[in-house]
């Protein structure tokens, strides 16, 4: 059982030497008179908030650290191949909480799920089609250890289209005619985001770190422009450029002088979502923003919001993407990378921006 374990607590940037591909044996049998499964995995997720988990916080944080020679869990899709629980059966497709390894055992059932849409590719249940839950009780006899002791809460933390689908919806809040702003554009998040703005009637505009992505994003996405912040000199001359009557809404995903730029370019009223501060998450202390004051004098709502906040949204959600999808209304784009022992890089280039649009690891052959 090939597994991906977290080597040491990190500071600063990550790097893949902080995490090993190490091999154990599977245990393909479920105990006696439990009601359990055991998956074999196929597709994980990485995603952005597992560097918050790689450091050891002194306060409990929103989620539990990871614990150093523990595998690496997140949201993945499985088949069962061992099942004493009647809701399972050998050869069924699920997907839930996870391990970054070949087989999980999963002695609670109560937070996996059948794949609703099977006739979907299976991976997009890692990103647009990924949902999130709060689990009230893990008892999963793999999980890690701190998991196990965790009574109160553990979370499936893959869920890049309901994040976009809230956070753009019922955060900012559109109107028909808005002018949109979206960092990290072409992301697993960004690229959903543009997309239903562009159905809601609304001018958007992405930005992103490469050429190829900025292409992406006028192409496939269809943002109205698209630009390389990564090129620009002055990033407020930029907005300037494709926003000269400011910006109504602007869904944060980078924070830094991103969102100082953005400050002074919003309209009067106008909603910042923030969904995350990528460019902050591996800076001992996070850089200073000067136009905060822009909050106040342009009456402009600025509104965190996390996806748990949602979920009872998803059924909703996941009925109205798959229609996108399937019309064509909505591309999708993800970057897989073969194997658990390329999972160590994938996840390190989400903050190097190596990764174009939704990263996931293939673990095994469908
Ligand atoms: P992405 O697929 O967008 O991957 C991360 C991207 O961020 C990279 O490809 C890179 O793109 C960009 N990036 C990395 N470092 C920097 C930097 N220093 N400055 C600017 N851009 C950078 O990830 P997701 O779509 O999964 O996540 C996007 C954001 O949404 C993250 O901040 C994440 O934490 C947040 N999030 C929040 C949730 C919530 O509940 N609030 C739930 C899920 C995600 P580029 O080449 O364009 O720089």
């Amino acid at each position: 059982n090939r597994r991906v374990i977290l080597k040491r607590y990190v500071t600063g940037f990550p790097s893949e030497d902080d995490m090993e591909v190490v091999a154990g044996t599977a245990r393909l049998a479920v105990p006696p008179g439990s009601a359990a499964v055991v998956v074999k995995n196929l597709y994980v997720s990485c995603d952005p908030y597992m560097r918050t988990r790689m450091t050891k916080h002194e306060e409990p944080s929103y989620i539990p650290d990871f614990v150093p020679g523990e595998v690496l869990m997140n949201n993945g899709v499985s088949r069962v191949i061992v099942s004493s629980h009647p809701d399972f059966k050998v050869g069924d497709l699920v997907w839930g909480f996870t391990g970054w390894e070949e087989y999980t055992l999963i002695t609670n059932t109560e937070y996996l799920f059948k794949i609703n849409h099977p006739e979907m590719p299976l991976s997009y249940y890692t990103g647009v089609l990924g949902e999130f839950r709060k689990y009230q009780f893990m008892s999963c006899t793999v999980f890690p250890s701190y998991l196990r002791n965790v009574t109160s809460f553990a979370e499936i933390k893959c869920m890049p289209g309901l994040t976009a689908y809230s956070g753009f919806f019922d955060v900012a809040k559109p109107k028909k005619g808005d002018y949109v702003f979206v960092s990290a554009a072409s992301g697993a998040v960004g690229q959903i985001v543009g997309q239903l703005a562009k159905l809601t009637g609304c001018y958007v505009v992405g930005s992103a770190g490469s050429d190829e992505k900025v292409n992406l994003l006028k192409s496939k996405f269809s943002f109205d422009e698209a630009f390389n912040y990564k090129k620009e000199q002055d990033l407020n001359a930029a907005l300037k450029r494709y926003f000269p009557n400011g910006i109504d809404i602007y869904f944060e995903n980078v924070g830094g002088a991103m969102l100082d730029a953005v400050l002074i370019n919003m309209r009067m009223h106008g909603r910042i979502a923030a969904c995350g501060l990528i460019s902050q998450y591996n800076l001992e202390v996070q850089e200073g923003i000067h136009n905060l004051f822009c909050l106040v004098t342009k009456r402009v709502r600025m509104e965190g919001f996390m996806v748990r906040d949602y979920y009872d949204s998803y059924r909703k959600f996941e009925e109205e993407m798959v229609g996108y999808l399937k019309a064509r209304k909505i591309n999708y784009v993800e970057d897989v990378a073969d194997g658990l022992e390329k999972a160590p890089a994938a996840l390190i280039g989400l903050f190097t921006g190596r990764n174009v649009g939704k990263q996931l690891v293939a673990v095994a052959k469908e």
